[in-house]
């Protein structure tokens, strides 16, 4: 199903440049219709514009969740816009927020503690979430099939507006083939599964945050997928998120120092520390730095030094000619230096952990996650 890529990424292209070179003929050959108020078209217009984007975006989500349903995959949050559905402890709630993440897409997001818990469940689970991903696929393939026809068959002030609902499907169904930053297309990350089933958990990393805490098994994959040298370097934003999870686990346990870990880190840090044109990979990057030296602090290792400057010339390099971006990646070293800075024994008292997803605040779990990985390290 996924093998003939180039034939449909070609032939959802062929169709626009049809639908582009018709309006424009019809532009030339017909333009009485556009003889109307132009503030008034221009306004009715964009706001054409928006709706459509967030119903095309809910159509794409709706395939996601008709696939997951028909596969018995729970939902923990259905994600349009500003708006959020949150499933928690068997009650659906509605949050509506406008900033953060995701506010002009959407997604889905689905929990795996219940279902995977050993070899075979996870090759399952790696084969529903595959089809699952199709289901967005399919569905806004169906919408972008339909304004077409819709484009062709129907005369009149209709050629302004069904094109817009087609370039709409169009750049959904054309994203699903990339990787823009570091989110994988729906398309992309089915055939990255497809060949790499056990890469299931790596794909998951927002799971282990929502339903803290999953399973040992779960836990031992991801373990496992970050030490593996199987994955090539495209993929290293994964590892990189895994990582995180892993030491927020750890300082949750708060059990023995991991040298192994210890060292993992450095060597990887090290070697992945070079400031990259991707911006959000370098904002991972002094994440990952900023919870290994949370880490450090609470096993009050060596290194704490070397890698708070390690973060303080990394932040200079990547963010410097970036305001927002670097006034943001500030916060992680001032989060630090209270921690730090022993003058000021009384400041950790009042020390909130700093690098929170703005879009899990809602699930239960997370939150309870924050709050011990707080209490861990201010009392360590
Ligand atoms: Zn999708």
């Amino acid at each position: 199903m996924i093998k003939n890529e180039r034939i449909f990424e070609s032939g959802i292209n062929a169709a626009i440049i049809l639908v582009i070179l018709k309006v424009v003929y019809k532009i030339i050959i017909d333009n009485k219709n556009f003889k109307i108020d132009k503030i008034q078209f221009i306004i009715v217009y964009a706001m054409f514009f928006i709706c459509a984007h967030y119903v095309f975006v809910f159509i794409h989500e709706f395939g996601h969740l008709l696939f997951m349903k028909k596969r018995n995959i729970e939902v923990a949050m259905f994600v349009i816009g500003p708006i959020l559905f949150v499933k928690s402890t068997n009650r659906i709630k509605i949050k509506v927020r406008f900033k953060g993440e995701l506010i002009w897409g959407g997604c889905v997001i689905p929990y795996v503690n219940s279902r995977i818990k050993n070899q075979e469940s996870l090759e399952q689970y790696a084969n529903d979430y595959v089809y699952m991903l199709m289901g967005g696929v399919y569905s806004s393939l169906v919408a972008y099939v339909i304004c077409i026809l819709f484009f062709c068959f129907i005369d009149g002030t209709n050629y302004l507006f069904s094109p817009i609902c087609i370039y709409i499907n169009w750049s959904i169904l054309i994203s699903l083939f990339k990787k823009t930053g570091n989110v994988m297309g729906d398309f992309k990350m089915a055939k990255f599964l497809t060949q790499n089933e056990d890469m299931i958990i790596a794909i998951l990393y927002n799971s282990l945050l929502i339903e803290f805490p999953v399973n040992q098994f779960i836990l031992e994959k991801c373990e496992e997928f970050v030490y593996s040298k199987k994955i090539n370097k495209e993929y290293n934003y994964l590892k990189i998120c895994n990582l995180i999870n892993l030491l927020v686990y750890k300082i949750i346990n708060l059990d023995e120092k991991e040298e192994k870990m210890e060292e993992y880190l450095i060597q990887f840090t090290k070697q992945n520390l070079e400031s990259k044109n991707d911006i959000y990979y370098n904002l991972l990057m002094c994440r990952l730095i900023y919870h290994f030296l949370l880490y450090e602090y609470c096993y009050e290792s060596n290194y704490l030094e070397s890698m708070y400057d390690l973060l303080h010339n990394f932040i200079l390099d990547s963010f410097s000619n970036n305001n927002t971006f670097f006034n943001y990646v500030k916060k992680y070293q001032v989060n630090l230096l209270k921690l730090i800075d022993s003058k000021n024994a009384n400041a950790n008292k009042q020390w909130n952990y700093f690098g929170f997803i703005s879009l899990f605040q809602y699930i239960n779990n997370y939150m309870y996650m924050i709050e011990l990985l707080e209490a861990n390290i201010i009392n360590r």
